[in-house]
This record gives C-alpha cells, structure tokens and sequence, in this order.
C-alpha cells in the first residue's frame, strides 16, 4: 500500500472504505465540545446507538410479562444464550455449540481452571507470557495456591530476548518443548494487551498438544480484532470479554469457547449450576446435574438479559459489516498509522513502535514507546481532541477500529501528534 501523509489521501481512503457508514451507528465522546478522535476501543469500545433500542425492547418485555418473558414472546429469556451464538461463533471461529456468552471474564477464567487444570505430581507447569494482564495474573497464581502448590515453581514466564519487546514465536515453541512431560497447560493472552502482539495460537496449540497439555487463551484484545479460528486451531478453551472491541458496554458480558471434543465430557470436572443443567429438564428441579451439549454446559447461573441486549447490538452491527471486512479495512487503517508515526518519528528516534510490523502478528493496536517527552505528549494529545492510552513508564497505546474509525481520523491524529511533539520531546 502506497500511502500519503495528506488529508486529501485520507479522505480517498475514506470514499473507498466500504464500512465508512458504521461510523454513524455509534456515540462518540466529546472533547472540549468536539467529537473525539477515539483510539480507545481496546479497553472500552464506543456505544452502538442501537442499544438504546435493544435495551428497551427488554424492558418492555420485563414490564409486560413479568416472570412470563421467560418462556413467552419471541425474545424468552429462557433460550437468550442462543442469540448471541452465530455473531460469537463467527468471531472466535468456532462451532455454534463450542461458545456461549456468559459471566464475566475472570470468572471465567477461574471456571476453565477448574476444567483444564489438573496437576499431578509429574505435569503440573503452566505457561504464561511475562507481565501478562494484572487479573490473569493473580487468577493463575490464586489457582496454582489452591492446588497447593507454589507460583513461583508452576508458573513459566516467557520474556522477550534481552533488547527485545515481543516474544519469538519460535521461542515460545521451544519452551514448550523445554517443559515436555512437566507442562500441564499453556494459558497465554491471544493479542497481548501492552505490546499489541498477535501470537500464533496455531503453532502454539499444536506445540502443547504435542507434548501433552492443553492450550487455552485469553482472548479479551483479540475477540472483535483479529482473525480466528480456534476451532480449526484445535484451541482447547478461551474466554474473552465483549466491552473492549466487542462494543458492549462498560463490564458487560464475557464468553467462553470450548472445542468440540469437550462437547460430550460430563466427566470433566467442572463447577456446575442450574443454568448448566439439561434445559429440557431444568425446571422438574430435581438432583442431579446432566450438563448441556458443548459450551453451554459450562453456565451456571440464569442469564443478565439487560446486558446480554446490549451486547447484542453490538454482535448485530458485527455481523452485517462482516469479520473478513472488517480485518481487511483494519489492516489498512493501522498501517496506515504506522506509516504516518514513522514518517513524523522520523531518524529522530523519540518513538519506538513495539508491535510487530507484520499485519499477520497484530490487530488494530499499536503501542510506541515514546523516549522524550513522555506523559506531557500524552496529555497534549487528550487537550487536542485524542483518546488514547497511557501505560506507565512509557507506552502508548492506539486502535483504530474498523467499525467506527475512519482514515481521517488517522491523519487528524498524526497532525496532532506532530504538533505534540514539537511542543514537547
Ligand atoms: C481487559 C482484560 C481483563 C479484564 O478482566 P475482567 O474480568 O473483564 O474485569 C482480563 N484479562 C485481560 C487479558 C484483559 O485484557
């Protein structure tokens, strides 16, 4: 792609864009009275305007059936898991059967535990990624705890080579490896949060399964961002959250995915709750837990209908514009941010893009390392009409969503981060 620093590129870019109009199905937050340029969506992703009506649809169920809405109506609250599975399934790249939306994403991490990690006294070694996401963190650990056994001797950090900030994917191989019969699990992030790293859950995948283990990710920055297709993958399990890139509102929502060899496995151990139980038979009441087929064995309690409105919205939005569309104009949108921070940085060497160059290994995020200037040019940033994300001691982070950004937006940003710069490094 042969890009330009002009405004009158941006806005060719934007005529060409197929999915400019999604733009207006969202609300954006305003600066100083101005729309916002937001660069945010990875940690929280803007309001479909729809979800005003989806929301009220449900109240109005509430408020006309009352305890009835769980079985009347065409939106029964009882059988609500189901439409959220076609949107879900075409975003994780799974069956139907292999995800349900349920909980909250820590506590989903805690229930997969429960499923797919069982230590023994020769296989007990977990693999993480160093300086993985502060919950995913204590989760592990609190987990290793409770199996009464020690973090520090469970727990595989993969760094980066010294001088280096994303992890090689042939080293993480090699570490599995490393680990053979002692590992148990590997339990990485899919996107890496800080570095915006996009890791090869393929190859990793087929790495712990040839030694034995089992992979499953946290895909809370690669749900709605990056391509997948866990089930081909033969990914064991993930969880995700659906407020960052999947638009749903402020703690909305998780999800999990379980692969299809599961489907059928009463006997893996699990925490089991009503809501799990085999929904023929769920209101005779009776002892006895039969698990659903697939993922949805793995609810425990009755759905947050309100919440799952909202996220429905969202998931509606997804599936009109399209996964495949969306990557494709995604990839275009964040080089060409890349391209115009490399065209501002210059030889001057003040930034330092850490995520990887290649579209292949990353989403929509991009985090610099800034090396002058710091905080200041950050905050320059906010006065000027920006929301992005600071990380202490010295990253940025930007994601241009497909959905709602446009290329505009980009060469806006760049202009102002010119301006910042000048000012301040
Ligand atoms: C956002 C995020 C979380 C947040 O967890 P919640 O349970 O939704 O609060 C956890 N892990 C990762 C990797 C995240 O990016």
């Amino acid at each position: 792609m042969n890009y330009e620093y002009s405004e009158a590129f941006a806005q060719k870019m934007d005529q060409e864009d197929t999915l400019r109009s999604y733009r207006d199905h969202f609300l954006f937050p305003k600066i100083n009275g101005v729309e916002a340029i937001y660069f945010c969506g990875n940690s929280l992703g803007l309001q479909p305007k729809s979800v005003t009506n989806y929301l009220t649809k449900e109240l109005g169920n509430w408020g006309e059936m009352a305890v009835d809405g769980h079985f009347d109506g065409e939106d029964a609250w009882l059988y609500v898991r189901q439409k959220s599975k076609p949107a879900l399934a075409e975003i994780l790249g799974a069956h139907t059967h292999e995800v349900v939306a349920m909980n909250n994403l820590t506590v989903n991490l805690h229930l997969l535990m429960v499923s797919f990690y069982r230590p023994t006294k020769d296989r007990y070694k977990i693999i993480i990624e160093a300086g993985a996401f502060p919950s995913d963190q204590y989760m592990l650990e609190s987990q290793v705890k409770w199996h009464g056994l020690n973090p520090e001797e469970v727990i595989v950090e993969l760094k980066p080579r010294k001088g280096e900030h994303i992890l090689r994917t042939e080293d993480i191989l090699a570490e599995i490896q490393r680990q053979g019969d002692s590992l148990a699990m590997v339990n990485m992030a899919g996107l890496q949060y800080y570095t915006g790293q996009l890791f090869d859950m393929k190859a990793i995948t087929t790495a712990a399964h040839g030694v034995g283990a089992v992979a499953g990710f946290d895909l809370a920055h690669a749900a709605g961002n990056a391509p997948l297709s866990l089930h081909d993958w033969e990914v064991d399990f993930a969880t995700w959250c659906s407020y960052k890139y999947m638009n749903s509102g402020p703690g909305n929502v998780s999800g999990i995915y379980i692969h299809e060899k599961y489907a059928d496995r009463p006997d893996l151990p699990r925490f089991a709750g009503w809501w799990g139980h085999d929904e023929q038979q769920r209101f005779q009441m009776e002892k006895g837990f039969v698990p659903m087929h697939g993922a949805d064995g793995w609810q425990l309690a009755n759905s947050n209908i309100l919440g799952l409105a909202a996220h429905q919205a969202s998931l509606d939005i997804f599936q009109t514009a399209g996964i495949s569309n969306l990557r494709s104009k995604s990839e275009k949108l964040t080089g060409y941010l890349e391209y115009l921070i490399r065209e501002i940085n210059g030889d001057s060497g003040v930034l330092e893009i850490i995520t990887p160059e290649n579209p292949a290994e990353r989403g929509c995020q991009l985090s610099l390392l800034i090396h002058q200037g710091g905080k200041a040019v950050f905050d320059e940033f906010y006065k000027n009409g920006v929301v992005g994300d600071w990380r202490n001691p010295n990253v940025i982070r930007l994601a241009p969503t497909p959905l709602y950004n446009s290329f505009l937006d980009v060469f806006r940003f760049a202009q102002i981060l010119e301006q910042s710069l000048k000012k301040f490094a």
